[in-house]
């Protein structure tokens, strides 16, 4: 059984009204708008890289509490890892937020990013739990200032 207090964990809860690393980083290197005009989640992503390294990142901006909880998560699971671990955990993130309801994930590859599992049963909030993925993603792979979900 799902429900919205199922959607809402402590964890989700616990990172909304406490984001880890809200602030832009002295060294931010780039930084990426991300908007989802579905439901109004407005946020800037500043990432500071060395080589293939994310050594800092850090954001700002607002929205519902599933973007924000999703992002704070974002930053405290690629902050201090190869570029290419943030690719990796944003296909297997992508990978459980649009399985179709009742199928199977696995859990080891999402780590904490497990708390937004149930998003999956609200297609509407899945624009909102990815929005800023694909705004890492821009500011990895550099081109764009900005992202929107639509
Ligand atoms: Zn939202």
């Amino acid at each position: 059984m799902s429900s919205l207090q199922d959607l809402y964990q402590d964890i989700v809860i616990d990172h909304n009204s406490r984001p880890r690393n809200f602030r832009k980083p002295q060294g931010a290197t780039r930084s990426v708008e991300g908007y989802n005009p579905l439901c109004g989640d407005r946020y800037t992503l500043h990432v500071q890289v060395d080589g293939d390294l994310v050594c800092d990142i850090g954001f700002e901006g607002s929205g519902c509490a599933i973007s924000k909880a999703s992002t704070s998560m974002m930053t405290e699971a690629v902050k201090g890892r190869p570029k290419g671990h943030a690719a990796d955990l944003f296909d297997s993130f992508q990978r459980m937020l649009v399985r179709p309801p009742g199928a199977e994930f696995d859990p080891d590859e999402v780590g904490d990013l497990e708390a937004l599992s149930g998003v999956n049963e609200y297609p509407a909030r899945v624009k909102c739990a990815i929005l800023s993925w694909h705004t890492l993603r821009a500011a990895l792979d550099g081109g764009v200032d900005s992202v929107t979900t639509e």
